[in-house]
């Protein structure tokens, strides 16, 4: 009789006690922090330098400012904000251009294409949002490239499709109200992108006051976010991130290589890319042709697939044609001569080149206060949004130990 008391006492202890552990789960996931991180297209390492940014300023001196942040080759938009999602190389990922021929699926890929953008058979790699849905991790995209498609047939719990027209300040209110939410149905990750000042930065060049002033414009948006997250009940657990894909060089009418000047388009199966960066696939016939008459031309350098430098982890994907050509830094490389030169700005190049390196700062409570962080890896910035989000990365290029320096060290 005694004995079937325990026993019964035991049985209703352990269960109060499960029931604890899962309520404890529970609240603790509520309790977890947030990282949500804002991509600005074409943000150079050096614009706080040139214009006038309190508000990144306060950043820098409340959290952590890396030198720079610095893209993956080639340095244009859906490459990189897919390799920050991703944790990968493009060769890895398979977005390896803006607009490229996929010959393993024989379709062709262009950001202006809606029908490419969303068709998840280009995507490689796990975007982070994935990763963490897939851990339990409620997570939103408000224009996160590769966020228009499934990944596995899992999309992030909220996202948007792109549409260039909403204001800047409709996102900030957009992200601002997923973090409203009830905390049952609010995302942890929250990843938005705008795109600016790249834009600007292309058709008037880094160094102009018309950019400058954009830049100023996007700090004051910054300055309005940071106050609105400050309001929240919950904003101590949140981390900001903002960063960017590439930077941007001056480009001139004075300093152009046409292409047709030195070869004949029948000689290409395809040319993937634009300004200042191609994928050349050769007719089998004109290979050496094209090598040995680019490889003399002044200003812009061609690599066979099999040459392109290691450090730029590039040329192992199918995708990448028989050459890479790139210009020198602020130089251009048209098709044709029929196509306008420009002034104005351009990325793409070497990603050595510091006109391409990006903005990096963060702040909140994973993150060390007044912290000066040497140039970090745009691969790297996957894993630290693991770590602040307690779930496990995927296989990935990215590393942790080159971000965690910037943590407080409970991390
Ligand atoms: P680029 O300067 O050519 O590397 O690309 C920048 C452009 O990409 C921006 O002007 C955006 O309008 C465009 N863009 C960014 N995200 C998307 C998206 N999800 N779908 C289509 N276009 C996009
Ligand atoms: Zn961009
Ligand atoms: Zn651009």
């Amino acid at each position: 009789m005694k004995k079937g008391f325990v026993y019964i006492v035991f049985i209703l202890i352990s269960f109060s006690c499960s029931n604890q552990k899962q309520n404890l789960k529970h609240k603790n996931r509520e309790d977890k922090p947030y990282v949500v991180m804002l991509s600005m297209d074409g943000f150079r390492w050096d614009y706080p330098e040139k214009a006038n940014t309190p508000n990144l300023d306060y950043i820098e001196k409340t959290g952590v400012r890396a030198d720079a942040c610095i893209p993956c080759f080639p340095t244009k938009t859906f490459p990189n904000h897919y390799s920050i999602a991703t944790g990968l190389y493009p060769d890895h990922h398979g977005i390896v251009h803006n607009s490229f021929y996929a010959p393993d699926i024989d379709k062709y890929y262009s950001i202006s294409n809606i029908e490419a953008v969303t068709d998840s058979s280009f995507y490689f790699g796990e975007p982070v949002w994935l990763t963490a849905e897939k851990q339990g991790v409620k997570s939103a995209s408000y224009f996160w490239v590769g966020s228009e498609t499934t990944h596995d047939g899992i999309f992030p719990s909220y996202h948007y499709a792109y549409n260039s027209s909403v204001s800047f300040e409709e996102r900030i209110n957009g992200v601002i109200n997923w973090l409203k939410l009830p905390a049952k149905d609010r995302p942890h990750l929250i990843m938005w992108y705008i795109e600016e000042p790249d834009s600007k930065g292309h058709d008037v060049g880094p160094n102009h006051p018309e950019t400058l002033n954009m830049v100023e414009y996007l700090d004051s948006l910054v300055g309005i976010f940071y106050a609105q997250i400050r309001e929240l009940p919950h904003s101590d657990s949140i981390n900001v991130i903002i960063t960017s894909d590439h930077g941007m060089s001056e480009i001139s009418k004075d300093r152009v290589v046409f292409l047709e000047d030195f070869i004949k388009k029948d000689w290409c199966k395809y040319i993937d890319g634009d300004n200042p960066i191609y994928s050349v696939e050769a007719k089998t016939e004109y290979y050496d042709t094209i090598y040995h008459i680019l490889s003399k031309v002044d200003h812009i350098t061609i690599w066979k697939k099999s040459e392109i430098p290691e450090r730029l982890h590039y040329g192992s994907s199918e995708r990448v044609k028989d050459f890479v050509i790139v210009a020198d830094s602020s130089w251009s490389i048209l098709k044709s001569s029929s196509r306008k030169a420009y002034s104005g700005g351009t990325h793409g190049y070497d990603n050595q080149n510091k006109d391409m390196h990006a903005i990096f700062y963060a702040f909140g409570p994973a993150f060390k206060i007044g912290y000066k962080h040497k140039a970090i890896n745009n691969i790297d910035i996957n894993p630290l949004i693991c770590k602040i989000l307690e779930i496990y990365p995927a296989k990935i290029d990215g590393k942790i130990e080159n971000t965690t320096q910037m943590l407080q060290d409970k991390n």
